[in-house]
């Protein structure tokens, strides 16, 4: 009979078991009899009663095959003393078909006499949802270490204050470093000495930070005895609480990149450099290449004026004999010297004014004048030509809409037409030439945009030769045999003035049917209350009216003494008394000789001893001579010529080789314009 102190015991051993929820048994280890409480077998999901009879086969049919060695094992060491418990981890198949994991912990209470164990006492205690973090976490290391193991970088670990703690397997592969190398300060000498002060303290600045950093580039000791560039990143591992507890942190061998990276840069800057290079050397190479163009300029500049002198003298010549009495014969072969004279003036105009353009050094000039005028006296001039090929040269009605003057190079607008009415001309053998001029179409308040046509029933053009007309020195025919004579450079030119005036030309033609040569300009319109320009108050301004310079003092200066005669013979026939001189320093001498007057002088730019420059620099700063009107005669007739001599005190300029009426219309009008009251009709009186 139990003691009620004994009951009392048994009582708080039971509260006890049920407050820790623990699954108890009873073994009798040599009969196998056992007993287990309800909560045993409410782990397993059964009811107590579900189980009876109970006995250690109850425990064997429900224990998990694999685990019964384990537990054998356990109770081997706990019945030889071996160990004062038994203890396993172990698993039970659950009522529903799953494993549940318990603890089972035991301890034999009564031993035989003979030492064999008789009586265990012990519990299980449900310890699944435990097993199940162990495995998860077991699961999420493993799946670290794979990711470690594949990936190619070096994977490292080290505590919260950044001492390395873990020995990686990648560091000593990609290293050669044995484990003792590593221990023994084998990470700082891995690192290349120029790199290692500068990563250590990049590895310092990013532990205060405690922030996830790119520690940057630095070179690594590679096995095969290389330096090789890697990149390091590290990121903190916090605890529940977000305290740091260790670093994670990967190095990743950029060697190849970078090497490709550093090459990729070299070659840019030697790219650069070429590039440097070559664009000076292109640089050098246009101002030779503009040097070498200034001096073909210069060279045919000065070819143009030795041409021109003689040929001044032959054209003057050539007009003078004109008036003279000769027999029928001479008179022909005088026409034709005289046609053959003006192709050669124009050919040469047309070089020099092609080299000009070419050397941007072609002005155009802005002046007022009245383009109905300009035109008629064109076309009466041109109709000449026209009538001796039996051609017809019509100008078309003039639209109402045209201003009466307007503002621009009058001159290149007559050499453009005149280019293009002149080939109409030449490339016509029957039919007629007709010069249209379009309704013009304002593009502001005070431009117009204006359109001539010259129409001709000629030759006309293949359309595969047109794309290449307006190219210089190009000819449809440029064969030795062609019947024109040309250069090929009178479109070329129309072109290159057309686009200067903001416009541009062009052609439309049938072969064997006629052509139409367009063009295309921008001229200003003078502003309404400017009065038109005394000029063009006389219409037909370019008609050969010869006016006359009846007693007129002029000193002729020239080397060329056949230029002095022919000035002679023009101007004498005008009426002028003419004086003449072979250089500058003699005319000054003259000029300062008390017994002479003159009232205008004409000489020329180029001349020995002194030249025209030097002398009129001499007239200007004598108060004697400084009021005389000088006019330079130029035949190389560059825009930097002429604006030397107006910069030296010239007064106008006249180019080689010229006709007798420019000559004397020019003297003219130089003389008005230092008297203008007496300007009359046409005629001076001084
Ligand atoms: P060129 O001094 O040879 O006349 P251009 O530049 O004025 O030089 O003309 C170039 C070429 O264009 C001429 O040689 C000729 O073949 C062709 N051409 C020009 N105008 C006409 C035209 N009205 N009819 C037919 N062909 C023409």
């Amino acid at each position: 009979m139990a003691s009620c102190e004994d009951q009392d015991q048994h009582k708080r051993n039971q509260f006890v078991v049920d407050a820790m929820h623990v699954g108890t048994w009873e073994w009798n280890v040599q009969t196998g009899e056992a007993d287990f409480n309800d909560r045993w077998a409410e782990i397993v999901g059964y009811k107590l009663d579900e189980l009876r009879p109970l006995s250690i086969t109850t425990w064997l049919s429900l224990a998990h095959p694999e685990d019964l060695e384990h537990s054998s094992q356990a109770l081997e060491r706990h019945f030889s003393g071996q160990d004062a418990f038994y203890e396993i981890e172990a698993r039970m198949k659950h009522k529903l078909g799953h494993w549940v994991w318990v603890l089972d912990r035991g301890k034999v209470i009564s031993w035989s006499d003979d030492g064999k164990p008789l009586l265990m006492y012990g519990a299980h205690l449900d310890i699944s949802s435990r097993k199940e973090r162990e495995f998860a976490l077991r699961q999420s290391e493993e799946r670290f270490r794979a990711l470690i193991d594949v990936t190619s970088q070096i994977v490292w670990c080290s505590d919260a204050q950044g001492e390395l703690e873990e020995f990686d397997p990648s560091w000593a592969s990609y290293t050669g470093q044995s484990r003792e190398e590593w221990l023994d300060g084998g990470f700082r000498n891995a690192i290349h000495p120029d790199d290692r002060d500068d990563l250590m303290a990049r590895w310092h600045q990013a532990v205060e930070s405690g922030l996830p950093t790119n520690i940057g580039l630095f070179r690594l000791h590679h096995v095969s005895g290389q330096w090789r560039w890697n990149i390091s990143r590290t990121t903190p591992v916090h605890d529940s609480e977000g305290k740091i507890i260790s670093w994670i942190g990967m190095y990743t061998d950029v060697h190849e990149q970078h090497e490709y990276k550093v090459q990729l840069e070299e070659n840019q800057s030697n790219l650069e450099e070429k590039i440097k290079l070559r664009t000076s050397e292109l640089a050098k190479a246009k101002i030779e290449a503009e040097n070498a163009n200034h001096a073909k300029s210069q060279f045919i500049s000065n070819i143009s004026h030795e041409l021109r002198t003689p040929l001044s003298a032959l054209i003057g010549y050539g007009r003078i004999l004109q008036s003279a009495r000769l027999d029928k014969t001479a008179r022909d072969q005088l026409i034709k010297l005289n046609k053959a004279g003006e192709i050669l003036f124009s050919l040469i105009n047309d070089v020099l004014d092609f080299t000009k353009l070419e050397a941007n050094e072609l002005q155009l000039s802005h002046e007022t004048f009245n383009l109905r005028h300009k035109l008629l006296s064109l076309i009466s001039i041109m109709g000449i030509s026209a009538d001796e090929k039996g051609l017809r040269l019509i100008l078309n009605p003039l639209p109402p809409t045209l201003a009466r003057y307007y503002v621009g190079d009058p001159m290149r607008l007559r050499q453009i037409l005149f280019n293009l009415i002149g080939n109409a001309i030449k490339f016509t053998e029957q039919g007629e030439v007709r010069v249209r001029v379009s309704p013009p179409s304002p593009i502001s308040s005070d431009k117009h945009r204006l359109r001539f046509e010259v129409i001709d029933t000629g030759i006309g053009i293949a359309p595969a030769d047109i794309p290449k007309l307006f190219s210089r020195f190009s000819q449809v025919d440029d064969s030795n045999t062609r019947q024109h004579y040309g250069t090929g450079l009178g479109l070329a030119i129309v072109k290159e003035l057309a686009h200067r005036m903001g416009g541009s030309a062009g052609i439309e033609s049938v072969a064997g049917v006629g052509s139409t040569f367009w063009v295309e300009i921008i001229l200003d319109l003078t502003p309404d209350a400017s009065p038109p320009p005394a000029v063009d108050q006389a219409p037909m301004a370019d008609s050969v009216v010869v006016p006359t310079l009846e007693g007129v003092r002029i000193l002729a200066v020239d080397d060329s003494e056949l230029i002095l005669d022919v000035i002679d013979v023009i101007l004498s026939a005008a009426g002028a008394i003419v004086e003449c001189c072979p250089d500058g320093q003699q005319a000054l001498d003259r000029l300062r000789d008390p017994s002479y007057s003159c009232d205008l002088i004409l000489m020329d730019i180029q001349m020995p001893v002194m030249d025209g420059n030097e002398l009129v620099a001499h007239i200007r700063r004598d108060q004697n001579l400084s009021h005389l009107p000088v006019i330079a005669m130029t035949a190389g007739a560059t825009q930097t010529e002429r604006e030397e001599s107006l910069a030296a005190g010239v007064d106008e300029y006249i180019t080689k080789p010229f006709e007798p009426d420019q000559l004397v219309n020019i003297i003219r009008q130089t003389l008005n314009n230092q008297n203008p009251p007496s300007i009359s009709n046409g005629k001076a009186e001084i």
